[in-house]
């Protein structure tokens, strides 16, 4: 263990208290206030280059944005149309690396750009070209352009109305298990994560750190720790919390939002992720993924505060759903056949007169307070570099020279060069189990299936494709401490898995037995995910005012 190790990890719901006692009151290099994807990131490289790391984060991790975005590892072609060449460079060097550190969260597809006339076949094609010039596109990854024939072949179900075709590699990942995996790196290189714990108060103590006061929200109780540099990762909150310490800050963020539904593969039977056009020329995404096929997005102003859950206007379903007809041979698809939905806040930095999809994606930092950094904007894709930036900062902010220490060391999971159908096979065959649980699992985990599915590899219940293992991993190694944790971010079920709701029940008595939850805990956290499900698909019942009241 590393020097300045907490020793805590992602601490375990039934050592909670413990940690808690232990922590009050102590003295970190890095409180990092947020545990998405721009916290994760940076609380990895901070551990690994040594310092000591606490991350807090209000919910759960990767409740926020980080678990309701389009789930690629972008190479930057949108980019590319708004003239933004170094993010097409680094969008396109950044997934490459991920692959390589992950290379179950970064899976190489073909995405399909439909073309109705030659003319605009060519527009495409000589788009790609230049983007896979400018983003160094490995050869065997270029572009591949098909006509009829082809298409019949490979994208069957595509209209007829579209002639041609031009297929570019994007990679496809899960936000959320890319944040847990980040976490639980940075807890191996010593650093405390807190979920369930959001920040209340910060001062400033003197010239030499500062206070930082959080709330635990499962125990109830209030602590503090004082941070030598605290960075505020806080998304869509990073001006609530900037506020926390100077309530005259001026404006800084522009919330879009952005929202995606799945349904069922046999309604939208597409084999490859697909660009379509939205009624009013936007781009948006048909992403396949096991039995479901998710779409979006969306991108709307969000007034008003963040929410954690935004609002989920059957308006914006209808604006999804009407897409898909005019790309694909298929029948129109109500509100009603949705299988979920989920809306996220982009935290954009705010560039008046833009209209929402026009606004850049580029991150910003900023320090004030000195010993206050705080990061907004940004993407999925690019954490890495985000991480490294703010690193700087804190280098600064600490008065120290910090090396950087990880380059290409892998994630949990990672660490494997082969394919992912390949991993699957052995999974499978070593482990016993069906091929559809040995790929499910690959896809989530990587390597890291192995262990799990030597907890337990038995699945919850006869057509439930999630194992034992999974739970008791969940609880004791990645901090899940709620039945919503599990059903929605550890195994991801809520997301992908066509009417997962029938598996809630075996989903909270597994959690009571290794949490000695009472049945009335057993109830309210049975409730409080049927209440989430409800309200997100709340736009199925075409009268809902509630949810039509929020457009
Ligand atoms: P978040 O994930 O929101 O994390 C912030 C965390 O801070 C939250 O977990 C919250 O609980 C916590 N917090 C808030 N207040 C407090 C407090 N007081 N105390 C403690 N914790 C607190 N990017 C890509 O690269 N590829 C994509 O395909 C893509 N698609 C997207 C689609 C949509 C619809 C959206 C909205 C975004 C998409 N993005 C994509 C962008 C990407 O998802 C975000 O840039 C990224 O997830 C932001 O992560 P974050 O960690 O900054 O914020």
């Amino acid at each position: 263990m590393n020097p300045s190790s907490s020793g805590f990890g992602l601490a375990a719901v039934d050592r909670r208290d413990a940690v808690l006692h232990e922590m009050d009151g102590r003295e970190f290099d890095v409180v990092v206030i947020g545990g998405g994807i721009t916290g994760a990131g940076l609380a990895r490289e901070a551990a690994h280059s040594g310092l000591s790391v606490l991350l807090l984060d209000a919910g759960d991790f990767a409740c926020g944005t980080s678990s309701r975005s389009t789930k690629l590892i972008h190479g930057g072609l949108r980019y590319l149309a708004l003239g933004d060449v170094r993010l097409v460079r680094e969008a396109a060097r950044e997934r490459k690396t991920i692959h390589r550190i992950a290379p179950h969260l970064a899976e190489p597809l073909w995405m399909l750009l439909p073309a109705r006339s030659y003319a605009e076949w060519v527009q495409w094609r000589a788009g790609i070209s230049l983007y896979e010039r400018l983003g160094q596109v490995d050869r065997d990854e270029h572009h591949r352009n098909w006509k009829r024939a082809e298409i019949a072949v490979e994208e069957p179900a595509l209209s007829k109305a579209f002639k041609y075709v031009t297929a570019y590699r994007e990679y496809r990942t899960d936000d959320v298990r890319l944040v847990l995996a980040n976490l639980r790196s940075a807890a191996s290189a010593g650093a405390c994560a807190l979920n369930h714990a959001s920040v209340f108060r910060i001062q400033e103590l003197g010239s030499r750190c500062m206070t930082v006061d959080a709330r635990c929200s499962l125990l109830r109780v209030d602590f503090r720790v004082l941070g030598r540099c605290v960075v505020n990762a806080a998304g869509p909150w990073v001006e609530a919390v900037r506020r926390l310490i100077r309530p005259d800050a001026p404006p800084w963020l522009q919330l879009t939002r952005g929202i995606h539904v799945t349904l069922p593969r046999e309604r939208l039977p597409i084999r490859n992720m697909t660009m379509l056009r939205a009624a009013d020329g936007r781009l948006m995404f048909a992403i396949p993924r096991s039995s479901i096929v998710y779409v979006g997005t969306t991108d709307t102003t969000h007034q008003g505060a963040p929410e954690t859950w935004p609002p989920i206007p059957r308006s914006d379903i209808e604006y999804l759903l009407e897409a898909l007809p005019r790309h694909f041979d298929i029948e129109a698809i109500d509100p009603e056949e949705v299988l979920a939905a989920w809306a996220g806040l982009r935290p954009l930095i705010a560039q008046s007169g833009r209209r929402p999809s026009d606004v850049s994606r580029r991150d910003e930092l900023e320090i004030g307070p000195p010993r206050l950094i705080s990061i907004a904007g940004g993407k999925l894709t690019a954490y890495r570099l985000m991480a490294r930036a703010v690193l700087e900062k804190v280098s600064q902010v600490l008065g120290k020279r910090i090396v950087p220490k990880l380059e290409h060391e892998p994630l949990p999971g990672g660490d494997f060069d082969s394919d992912l159908s390949v991993l699957a096979r052995d999974v499978g065959s070593r482990m016993q189990v069906t091929p559809e649980v040995a790929e499910r699992m690959v896809r989530l985990y990587g390597t890291e299936a192995y262990a799990i599915l030597r907890l337990g590899s038995e699945q919850l219940g006869p057509d439930v494709p999630v194992v034992q293992g999974e739970i008791d991993w969940a609880v004791s190694r990645e901090g899940a401490a709620t039945l919503e944790d599990v059903f929605y971010r550890r195994t991801r079920v809520g997301v992908y898995e066509p009417f997962a709701d029938r598996w809630i029940e075996a989903m909270a008595f597994k959690m009571a037995k290794l949490l000695s939850w009472t049945s009335e805990q057993v109830r309210c956290e049975i409730d409080l995910v049927r209440q989430r499900l409800a309200r997100d698909l709340a736009f199925r019942i075409p009268e809902n005012r509630a949810a039509r009241a929020t457009e």
